[in-house]
């Protein structure tokens, strides 16, 4: 008999996007841009940096389960501490959901090709692990509503999603929230929030709380803090405290937890990464378009492209990859012909979409691209 259970030797590890200084060796390039994580391309906060250098000297002390930061969060979201909890990133969060609240006989319920993270934290639980098809690469909500059976536990949404960067509106949350049975736990997902908020079909839903739902949010994002780990969720007292039993006690640690309440303070780093990726973003929809490629409309700092076939999404990512621009491919995702470009710099991104049209004259890429298109008997067009 086997020591590893079937369904953790059936996984595979996340891979992580591959590191600018590996890439720059492996082709020997002088420059390297990633596109590949959805990071900040500013860096971190620089408050948050300070905050760290401050707190080395206490570093021989066990940290306090993120209580500082639990009432910071709580404080500028108007709600008790009791409705917070901090870990190791989002991910952190999820892993301890998912401890906390999944017993053998329950089951998972989501979108197909869901954020890559939470498939494996959910697949290594060994309950089922249901899907969804997308629509028009969207949740289908109805569709999702009407999959719940007895046995589902936890539903899980990202809004802005990763990988599509598609989003919900309150009103369709809403409708399909009705057809959710008290029993189910919602996760909604809103690690990209900060880019969405201000579309005004983006719910915010710490404006309608259900016992039910948790929402998670991280600072790996717009904070810029994606290698501190640290994240935060806000639910009603009685899931918080039990999730408070699981979590590792010392987490998250003390670096994290004080470039967290930092980060929140360095409003001016917010605003300035929020305006460079709305003008990246716009480089990157307008040239995408232009250039004929099949970009998912997004709310978040990514794009994701439907490449129409494995084979052509693997040699853009590949051809990009030897000209030093790192992109994600999404066969992990369960997307094996689509990519996902992240929104860096001004200059990066225009390197981005500069390094895409040399690919495009490659004669590998160019005999595949041209393949789809006769088979398809479509024009290019076909932004969406
Ligand atoms: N949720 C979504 C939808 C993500 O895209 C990511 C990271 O890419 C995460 C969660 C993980 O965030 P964290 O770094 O806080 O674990």
């Amino acid at each position: 008999m086997s020591l590893v259970p079937p369904y953790i030797e059936a996984l595979r590890p996340y891979e992580p996007g591959r590191s600018a200084e590996d890439v720059r060796r492996e082709f020997n390039l002088d420059r390297v841009v990633k596109l590949a994580s959805n990071e900040n391309p500013l860096g971190p906060s620089p408050l948050a940096v300070e905050a760290i250098g401050d707190r080395l000297q206490t570093l021989h002390l066990y940290p306090r389960g993120g209580a500082a930061l639990r009432e910071v969060l709580a404080a500028e979201h108007g709600v008790s501490a009791k409705n917070v909890i901090v870990g190791s990133g989002s991910d952190g969060i999820i892993a301890n959901i998912v401890r906390t609240f999944l017993g053998d006989h329950d089951e998972i319920l989501t979108t197909e090709a869901a954020f890559g993270g939470f498939q494996i934290i959910a697949r290594s639980r060994g309950v089922p692990y249901r899907t969804v098809p997308y629509l028009n690469w969207h949740y289908d909500l109805s569709a999702l509503a009407d999959a719940v059976n007895e046995h589902t536990k936890i539903i899980y949404l990202a809004n802005p999603n990763n990988p599509t960067g598609t989003i919900f509106s309150r009103h369709e949350f809403e409708a399909f929230y009705r057809h959710i049975p008290e029993r189910v736990l919602i996760i909604l997902d809103e690690a990209y929030f900060e880019y969405a908020k201000d579309n005004p079909r983006y719910p915010d839903s710490m404006h309608y709380r259900h016992d039910n739902v948790i929402t998670l949010r991280t600072f790996s994002k717009v904070y810029g803090l994606a290698g501190a780990r640290i994240g935060y969720g806000f639910a009603h007292e009685r899931l918080i405290g039990n999730l408070l039993k699981v979590k590792l006690a010392f987490e998250p640690s003390s670096l994290a937890e004080v470039a967290g309440i930092a980060a929140l303070r360095d409003k001016a780093f917010l605003h300035r990464s929020l305006e460079l990726n709305a003008r990246s973003m716009q480089l990157l929809s307008a040239g995408l378009t232009e250039r004929g490629y099949a970009a998912v409309q997004s709310e978040a700092n990514f794009m994701m492209i439907d490449m129409k076939t494995p084979e052509a999404a693997a040699a853009m990512s590949n051809g990009l990859l030897k000209r030093g621009v790192i992109i994600r491919p999404l066969a992990g995702f369960g997307l094996p012909h689509c990519v996902r470009i992240s929104a860096g710099t001004m200059e990066d991104t225009g390197f981005c979409l500069h390094a895409m049209d040399q690919v495009a004259e490659d004669e590998e890429f160019s005999l595949l691209w041209a393949g789809w298109r006769r088979a398809s008997r479509r024009p290019l067009a076909l932004a969406c």
